[in-house]
Formats: structure tokens, C-alpha cells, sequence
């Protein structure tokens, strides 16, 4: 493509923000145009899990992910309030739902996903609700009083951080999760059992091995949630926290049939964040990325979508990409701050286990090369495991085991 003048970044979140911001600070001077659905503009998405259910003073504005004056500053022009609804990408043309029409030289589409929702009976009901956007936590936040009994569904970190804000909320809350142990898909197994029964201390009651069977709402406005084995309880609200899926209502069957990956449902990209279209990039949660080995990846943490926009602005100007960074997770469950970074494997014999504090950290190791941790009220233990991972450092897992060595230490191999 020739001389590049206009750019346009629909999605103006984690991913759609880092891009337009590293596509000034690499010295782009055409156009940049950022358009999001979301009247209240660029906010984070990690808070409304966490800040926003536990803070009755918070607003958007306190999680403002890009500000006005910044946007003035960076000569961007912000489109809020007016989502897209068709992307022509020969033409490199979006129509909004205002009616408008706007063409660039690129389009890069950063339009993360929408919140899952159960196919169960009842599950369109008003009191069942899900936490994706600013307005889900608001009006989350406005049905909690001091009893308010809420049930949330999952067992994942969604569930859990939502689980743990509204019982530090005062919430009367009962957690439902299909599988035996929350977040045991995601963290060694002693540890999952360590922050649940934490939860649960709190006053949170866990129901596992939970067959929903259908919602049904009640005269006085509660829901009963009725289960398989014909029990049921009572509940005011019920907040769904059981993924989410790729948002792309707005490409044509036939446009999707040229885009998105099959198997993730996002959007195929190279790991330039490329697409098939020439001037049509994808990145962050909607992005499915291709890996090295030809694999299909697509990732739904802040870190992964602030990286794809950075990526995919040096790609829009030609430029070499940044480094890709250690993968880095973090999830705040009530007094909990848990970060992960690399790999966690499941096998027991990659585990290593250091007894530090309060808190056990757990390495994944193979072939004494660390390839992930994850910590509890430890970001020092990850920062350093992240060290070792980019470095690939050689490290002998009793030597990690050992509390007495510090990390900082092993760090040097
Ligand atoms: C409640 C919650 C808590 C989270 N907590 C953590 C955490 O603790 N740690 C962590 O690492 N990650 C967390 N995440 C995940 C993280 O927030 C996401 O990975 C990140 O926000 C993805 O950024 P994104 O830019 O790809 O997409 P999104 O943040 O989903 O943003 C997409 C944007 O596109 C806009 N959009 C969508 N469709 C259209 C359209 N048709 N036209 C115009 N605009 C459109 C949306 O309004 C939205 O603003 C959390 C997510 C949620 C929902």
C-alpha cells in the first residue's frame, strides 16, 4: 500500500487505545479516528469486576482508560456512542448505526467480545444479568443493598472476582460452578482449593458439580433457580460469568466466512495482527493469532490486548514490532491479588511448589527452565519468574523450592 493518511480503530479499549497511542509516539501524522459503541468512551474492563462493584463512588470516569485532554493532545478523533454496523473491507468502509459511513487506509477492528449468557429457560430475565461493560457493573452495583441475595454462575476468574467484590459488598452470595473446583481449569488444584476455601470464609457459599436446569422469576421480583435434581434456591440477582465470544455482528456472512477463524470465532490474523484484507487489522480479544507452530490462539487478558495494538501499529507503519512480552495475568478477588505469568502446566511433575509467606508459590518447570508461575499477594515472585522465563534461565527446582534462596538470586542462573 502506498503512503499511509488515514487510520481508523474501532474498539476503544485495551487494544484499540495502545494502537492509536503507539502509532503517535512512532510519529504517524495522518488521520486517526476512534470509534466505539460504548457512550462512555475508552475505560478499563478490569475494574468492573472489582473497583466498580466494591466502590459505590466510582464511576467511569475514575477507570478512564484515554482522557480528553490526551485524545486532544494526540489530535485523535474519538466517535463514541455509535457503533459499527457493516464493514466493507475491499473498500476499507465502515457504516455506523448513526447512518454514517467512514473510509481510511486501514481499519483495525478492536472489538474484544461480548459476555456469554447460558441457553437455559430464564436466562433473559432482568434480574440475570453479566459484567462485560461499564453499564453490566452499574447496574449490577445498583440492585446491591446490605442483603441482597446473588447468585453468580462460573467458575472461572470472572466468577471469582465478581464472587469476592460482592461479598466484600455485604452480599449474601452463593457461587454455582459445573466443575468440581473453581478455577481448578486454570491454577494448581492445592492452590484453587486454598482460594476458594478463603472465599467461602468470607461468607461466600460454593455449590460445585451445579446443574442448572431453568430461572424462573417470582411475584415478589426474586428468581428461583431451579437444578437438575429438582432443588432450588432463592436468589435477588444472578450475575452470569461464564465467558465470552468474539464481537463481529458487524461483518457480513460472507465477510465472516473470509475472516474469522472457525474454531475461536475471532478474526484470523498473522502475528502482525494482519488479515486477509490488505489494510484490515485485528487485534486484541477479537484477534485469533496465529502462533509459530501454526496453531490458533486467542487470548482474553488486558496485557495480550494492549501488546496487539502496539503490534499492530508497528505493522500499519512498517515497522519492527516490539518484543513480545512474557505472558502476564492478574486477577483481584477480594483481599486476593493473584498474577500468573508463562505457561501453568496441569502436570503434577512440572510443579514446583515454594513455601513463602502466607501464600505458596507454584513454578512450572521443565527441564530446569521455569515456563510459569503464579502467586498470591507475591507480585515479586512472578516479576521474578518472569525474568527467568525471558531469559530462560537454568534453574534447579529444589533451588527454587528452597524459601531460604532468594529469587532474585536464581534470577542470574
Ligand atoms: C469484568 C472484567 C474483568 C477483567 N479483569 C481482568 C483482569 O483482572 N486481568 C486481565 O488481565 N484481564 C481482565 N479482563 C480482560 C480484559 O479486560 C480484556 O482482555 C481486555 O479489555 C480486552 O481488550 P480489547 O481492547 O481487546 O477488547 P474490549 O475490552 O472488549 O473492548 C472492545 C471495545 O470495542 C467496542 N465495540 C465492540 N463492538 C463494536 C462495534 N460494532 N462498533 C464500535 N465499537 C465496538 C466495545 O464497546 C469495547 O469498548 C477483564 C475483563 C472483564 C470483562
Amino acid at each position: 500500500m502506498s503512503q499511509i493518511e488515514s487510520v481508523i480503530v474501532v474498539g476503544a479499549s485495551a487494544a484499540g487505545v495502545s494502537c492509536v497511542r503507539e502509532l503517535r509516539q512512532e510519529g504517524f501524522l495522518g488521520s486517526i479516528t476512534l470509534v466505539d459503541k460504548d457512550q462512555h468512551g475508552a475505560y478499563e474492563r478490569p475494574p468492573l469486576s472489582k473497583q466498580i462493584l466494591m466502590q459505590a463512588d466510582t464511576t467511569h470516569h475514575d477507570i478512564a482508560l484515554i482522557s480528553d485532554e490526551e485524545l486532544t493532545a494526540l489530535n485523535i478523533e474519538a466517535h463514541y456512542g455509535d457503533g459499527v454496523c457493516e464493514l466493507d473491507p475491499t473498500r476499507r468502509r465502515i457504516t455506523l448505526e448513526s447512518g454514517k459511513a467512514l473510509t481510511a487506509d486501514v481499519i483495525l477492528l478492536a472489538t474484544g467480545g461480548e459476555a456469554r449468557r447460558l441457553p437455559i429457560e430464564g436466562a433473559d430475565l432482568p434480574q440475570v444479568l453479566v459484567l462485560r461493560h461499564y453499564e453490566d457493573a452499574l447496574n449490577l452495583r445498583q440492585r446491591l443493598t446490605a442483603d441482597t441475595r446473588v447468585a453468580v454462575i462460573g467458575g472461572g476468574f470472572i466468577g471469582a472476582e465478581t464472587t469476592a467484590s460482592l461479598s466484600k459488598s455485604g452480599a449474601a452470595v452463593q457461587w454455582l460452578d459445573a466443575a468440581a473446583l473453581p478455577m481448578a481449569h486454570l491454577l494448581p488444584t492445592e492452590l484453587c482449593e486454598k482460594i476458594v476455601a478463603n472465599h467461602c470464609a468470607q461468607g461466600v457459599a460454593l455449590t460445585p458439580h451445579c446443574r442448572l436446569d431453568k430461572f424462573i422469576e417470582q411475584p415478589d421480583g426474586s428468581v428461583s433457580i431451579l437444578f437438575e435434581d429438582t432443588t432450588s434456591i432463592e436468589v435477588d440477582v444472578i450475575v452470569m460469568g461464564v465467558g465470552m465470544a468474539p464481537s463481529t455482528p458487524y461483518l457480513s456472512e460472507a465477510v465472516s466466512a473470509e475472516l474469522l477463524n472457525p474454531a475461536t470465532g475471532g478474526i484470523q490474523v498473522n502475528d502482525n495482527q494482519v488479515t486477509k484484507f490488505s489494510g484490515i487489522y485485528a487485534a486484541g480479544d477479537v484477534a485469533a493469532v496465529t502462533q509459530a507452530d501454526g496453531s490458533t490462539l486467542r487470548h482474553e487478558h488486558w496485557q495480550s490486548a494492549q501488546h496487539q495494538g502496539e503490534r499492530a501499529a508497528a505493522a500499519i507503519l512498517n515497522k519492527e514490532p516490539p518484543a513480545a512480552p512474557v505472558d502476564w495475568f492478574w486477577s483481584d478477588q477480594g483481599d486476593l491479588h493473584i498474577e500468573m505469568a508463562g505457561k501453568i502446566l496441569p502436570t503434577k511433575e512440572h510443579l514446583v511448589v515454594r513455601l513463602e509467606g502466607d501464600w505458596p508459590v507454584y513454578f512450572s518447570v521443565v527441564d530446569n527452565r521455569v515456563v510459569g508461575a503464579v502467586s498470591v499477594n507475591n507480585p515479586n515472585a512472578v516479576r521474578a519468574a518472569m525474568r527467568m522465563i525471558k531469559n530462560n534461565v537454568n534453574v534447579e527446582p529444589s533451588q527454587l523450592a528452597n524459601p531460604e534462596l532468594p529469587l532474585r538470586k536464581l534470577m542470574r542462573g
